[in-house]
C-alpha cells in the first residue's frame, strides 16, 4: 500500500514546524522540516563566501554540498551538513535570511526536489515547508495550509529565538517576518500558496494545543487516523 503522506505547508511562525513535528509522533509517522534542508544549504553557501542571492554562484557550489541528515539524539531531531551538527547555525536571523535567498534559486529547488521526495516514497511521513502540497507531494494524502497574522508569528518567532538564547528586537523579527512572506509569495518559483485542494488552518487564536487537535481531527477525518479527538 502507498504510505501516507500529510503536508503541511504555510509562512514562517505559523507553528509549522513544532506541529508536523508533533503530528508524526501521535501518528507515528516520520517528520521532514523541509525548511532546515534549505536553511543548510544557506548556510554552506554563505559560509563558502557566496552572496546568496547570487544564483549562478550558489548553484555552481552545489556539486560540492555536504549531505544533509536528520539524526535523533536523545529524542531530538537534530540537523547534520557532513559531519557537523548545525541544528543551532541554522537558526539564525542571518540564516533565516540566507534560506529565504537560495530557497528562490530554481538550481536549489530542483536539486532538493528528489531529496524531498524520496523521503516520502517509502515511510508514512509529515512535511512541512512552502511548497509540500503544491509542488513536493502533489499526491499528498491530506495537505494543510496553516496560516496566522505576521504579528502573532513575530511573536512566536521572538519567543523561540529568546528561548534559544539569541538576542533580537522584536520589531526587527516582526520586519524580517514580513520580508521574508514577501520573497516567499512573490517569487517566481515555488512561491508560497495554498495548494487548491489544501485545508486552511488560521492559528491565530489557537494555541498549541487546540492546533494540535485540529490537525488531528483532520487526520483522523480524512484518513481514518489517529482516532481523533
Ligand atoms: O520554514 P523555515 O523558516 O525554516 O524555512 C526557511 C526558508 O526556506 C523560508 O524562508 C523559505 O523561503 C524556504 N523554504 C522553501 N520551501 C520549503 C521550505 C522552506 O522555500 N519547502
Amino acid at each position: 500500500m502507498k504510505p501516507y503522506s500529510i503536508a503541511i505547508d504555510g509562512p514562517s511562525g505559523s507553528g509549522k514546524s513544532t506541529l508536523a513535528r508533533m503530528l508524526a509522533e501521535q501518528l507515528g509517522f516520520l517528520y521532514l522540516d523541509t525548511g532546515a534542508i534549505y536553511r543548510a544549504v544557506g548556510l554552506y553557501a554563505s559560509r563558502a563566501g557566496a552572496e546568496t542571492t547570487d544564483e549562478a554562484a550558489v548553484t555552481a557550489l552545489l556539486s560540492r554540498l555536504q549531505k544533509i541528515t536528520f539524526r535523533h539524539e536523545d529524542g531530538v531531531q537534530r540537523v547534520y551538513l557532513g559531519d557537523e551538527d548545525v541544528s543551532i547555525a541554522i537558526r539564525s536571523p542571518e540564516a533565516s535570511i540566507h534560506a529565504s535567498h537560495v530557497a528562490a534559486n530554481p538550481g536549489v529547488r530542483s536539486f532538493l526536489l528528489d531529496m524531498q521526495r524520496e523521503f516520502a516514497e517509502n515511510h508514512n511521513v509529515v512535511m512541512d515547508g512552502r511548497d509540500i502540497g503544491t509542488v513536493v507531494l502533489p499526491d499528498a494524502s491530506l495537505k494543510v495550509f496553516l496560516t496566522a497574522t505576521a504579528e502573532r508569528r513575530a511573536e512566536r518567532r521572538y519567543a523561540e529565538l529568546v528561548a534559544r538564547g539569541i538576542e533580537e528586537d522584536f520589531n526587527q523579527v516582526l520586519t524580517d517576518i514580513k520580508e521574508r512572506d514577501q520573497r516567499d509569495i512573490e517569487r517566481a518559483i515555488s512561491p508560497l500558496r495554498p495548494a487548491a485542494d489544501a485545508v486552511i488552518l488560521d492559528t491565530t487564536e489557537l494555541d498549541l494545543t487546540g492546533s494540535l487537535d485540529a490537525l488531528l481531527d483532520l487526520a483522523h477525518t480524512r484518513l481514518g487516523l489517529g482516532g481523533g479527538v
